[in-house]
């Protein structure tokens, strides 16, 4: 079985240019390894419906309980399950593009207090209890400020599930920065996360530079996987 990688951040931290370094990389050196994004808005039905909850058709995204959306995205794993077990029968590494942890953070976010806690408890049932999908070795958190986030966004070509340049969620800093601020905790709190300074004197670090980081941390993480 091989272990899920998985890389988090709040949008515009990298993630998607950093999982695809990393899949690169890890297939230079002769492993056997997949990328996997979620959510996987155009392959399963609640990644669509998902797609439609970001663009407010469910209302405004703080109309909608945090409890519920987060069904929507731990279905979309559900959904997924039988390719994620597939790709992680068939390598030696299984990066994901976004996991649980976003769930948590992007949820969490918008409950505070014993609330928050609540929640966070209760994704975790629901996805790794309930719905059985398989934890996460190690968690790379890519952190940056909201400010290069943003900036970061603003430059990004449109996704498939928007046509906006940054969705309802992304344009909103304060909430980013909610975001960010449970990831660290996270961060802090779990002994499988891998916290990746992103900026360093206030500039963001080379795509290379962050990407030399990551590669060395999980083929250590292999390392100790196949002894
Ligand atoms: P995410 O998947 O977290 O939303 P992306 O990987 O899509 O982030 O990156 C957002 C934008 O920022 C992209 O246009 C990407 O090319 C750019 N970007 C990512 N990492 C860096 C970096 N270290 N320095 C400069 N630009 C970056």
């Amino acid at each position: 079985m091989a272990p899920l990688i998985v890389i988090e951040g709040i949008d515009g931290s990298g993630k998607g240019t950093q999982a695809k370094a990393l899949t690169d990389r890890l297939s230079e050196v002769g492993r056997r390894v997949e990328l996997l994004s979620f959510p996987r808005y155009q392959e399963t039905l609640f990644g669509h419906a998902i797609g439609d909850f970001l663009n407010g058709r469910f209302g405004q995204l703080n109309e909608v309980h945090p409890f519920l959306a987060s069904v929507l995205y731990a279905a979309d794993r559900y959904e997924s399950k039988a390719v994620l077990l597939g790709a992680v029968e068939r390598n030696e590494a299984v990066i994901c593009d976004r996991y649980v942890p976003s769930n948590l953070a992007h949820q969490g976010a918008k409950l505070s207090g014993v609330e928050r806690a609540e929640l966070l408890q209760t994704i975790q049932r629901i996805e790794f209890d309930i719905f059985s999908l398989p934890q996460p070795k190690l968690v790379v958190l890519l952190d940056v400020p909201v400010e290069v986030a943003q900036r970061n966004i603003a430059a990004k070509k449109p996704r498939s599930y928007t046509d906006k340049a940054a969705d309802l969620q992304e344009a909103d800093g304060e909430y980013l920065q909610r975001v960010r601020d449970v990831y660290l905790r996270l961060a802090d709190e779990n002994s499988n996360w891998y916290r990746v300074k992103s900026v360093r004197d206030g500039q963001q670090r080379s795509v290379a530079d962050i990407a030399d980081e990551i590669f060395e941390r999980v083929t250590r993480e292999l390392l100790t996987d196949a002894k």
